[in-house]
């Protein structure tokens, strides 16, 4: 029997249990493991109730090479899916060659002390992992994850080249309180406080934080018009490497004048950052410390309502008529439904969900190739089928133009 261990139980590890449960022929035994056992004996025990199948769980440091690559050796795991935070990528590379594991993740590497994500540290392990004949699939979320796969999939269908790529995250759900990150607020806060970032001709271009916006129409009626803003996200880096003759490639997300206030507030007055200081003799950082005080995204499912809305924007030479052409593909996702199926929001649904397509396609054998990947290097076909059958069905707009600005 296949044995499977997720890593991490946050909202999106929560996700990903139970989805891996929906499909236990394929998954076989599963484990959820991560640094509070009772996390994840609590989401266990929510699954058992839900599906009848039993996860197994238990403690472990993803810090800690050693302890996890002999609690891999131990289980006898044959894929490991990272679940915990971005810091923990490295960690759990070397764990996965030292048990002879696969691994998948869905966010790239950075370090706790420097806001700053590159995926030069984890695109480094290819020949390790060629070598020792394991697969890593690098950023199965949303995005990064299916916003690759789908650039791959309108260049494999649609356009003979694709010109410019603009990935639009809109999230028009509300919670009702005041402020909230939807998942992890210390990984959150220092994505939107870092400088925004697109790739333009060859060359990247850096803004000041959140200092460019435009608007766009979502085709949903509960969206419709919203303020986006321009945004770095690692997805960038790896499709201007592996899109041939991309001219430019932006990541746009939707903030509510709300949150942006309250953000700014947070900022001026030093709450976001990520030098530790000394309070009564303990140190710690004030972002870590905001964390602490801010609500657990996990608690924020039952309270959340409304649409999500992620999709590129893809402008590119069509097949079909040898015309430039743009097209939306983008996934429609309910907060409420989200919840009612596997007790999270949307956003975790849409991180948590890819992760657990993405180990389908290692098992199935369909993204078996040793080596270490990113999504858009690999087959989008079966990937896509998946989207439809497990929860996050995709859909094709013919737009007019490109984002004006
Ligand atoms: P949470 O903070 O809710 O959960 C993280 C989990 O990792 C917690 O259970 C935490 O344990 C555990 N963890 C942290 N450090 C360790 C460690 N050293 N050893 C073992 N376990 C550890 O985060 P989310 O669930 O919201 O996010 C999970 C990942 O998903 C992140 O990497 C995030 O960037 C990524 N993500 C990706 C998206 C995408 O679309 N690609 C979108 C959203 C998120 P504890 O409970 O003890 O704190």
């Amino acid at each position: 029997m296949k044995k499977t261990v997720i890593v991490g139980a946050g909202g999106v590890g929560n996700v990903v249990a139970w989805k891996c449960a929906q499909d236990a022929t394929t998954f076989g035994e599963i484990w959820l493991v991560s640094r509070t056992l009772s996390k994840c004996q609590a989401i266990a025990s929510e699954i058992k109730a839900g599906t009848g199948v039993e996860i197994k769980t238990a403690r472990i440091d993803a810090d800690d090479v050693a302890e996890t690559a002999s609690f891999l050796k131990q289980v006898g795991a044959d894929y490991l899916l990272n679940i915990a935070l971005p810091y923990q990528d490295l960690t759990l590379m070397e764990a996965c060659l030292e048990a002879g594991v696969h691994y998948l993740d869905t966010a790239n590497y950075e370090s706790p002390d420097n806001p700053h994500f590159e995926y030069k540290y984890q695109w480094a392990y290819q020949d390790r992992f060629k070598e020792a004949g394991l697969t890593a699939i690098l950023g199965s979320g949303f995005d990064p994850g299916v916003t690759n796969v789908f650039c791959a999939y309108a260049l494999k269908h649609f356009f003979s080249s694709i010109r410019t790529v603009d990935i639009i995250d809109a999230n028009a759900g509300s919670h009702g309180l005041p402020f909230a990150t939807n998942f992890s607020p210390e990984i959150n806060i220092r994505e939107i406080t870092a400088p925004g970032r697109y790739w333009e001709k060859g060359e990247w271009k850096e803004t000041e934080p959140l200092a460019v916006s435009t608007t766009f129409e979502f085709p949903h009626e509960e969206i419709g018009e919203k303020r986006i803003y321009l945004l770095h996200h690692e997805e960038i880096e790896s499709l201007a490497l592996n899109l041939p003759g991309l001219e430019r490639i932006r990541f746009w997300m939707t903030f509510s004048e709300q949150y942006i206030n309250h953000l700014t507030v947070l900022e001026n007055v030093g709450m976001t950052s990520i030098e530790p200081m000394t309070v009564e003799g303990v140190e710690i950082a004030p972002l870590q410390f905001l964390q602490k005080v801010l609500p657990d995204p996990a608690s924020l499912g039952p309270l959340t309502k409304g649409k999500t809305c992620i999709g590129c924007l893809i402008t590119g030479t069509s097949k079909e008529t040898g015309k430039e052409e743009t097209k939306f593909i983008y996934n429609i996702c309910d907060h409420q439904e989200c919840y009612a199926e596997v007790k999270s929001q949307a956003i975790s649904y849409t991180a948590g969900v890819p992760a657990m397509i993405g180990a389908r396609q290692l098992i199935s054998g369909a993204w078996l190739r040793p080596g270490v990947w990113n999504l858009e290097q690999l087959d989008p076909d079966p990937f896509m089928d998946d989207l439809n059958a497990w929860g996050l069905p995709w859909h094709v707009l013919e737009v007019d133009q490109e984002l004006s600005l």
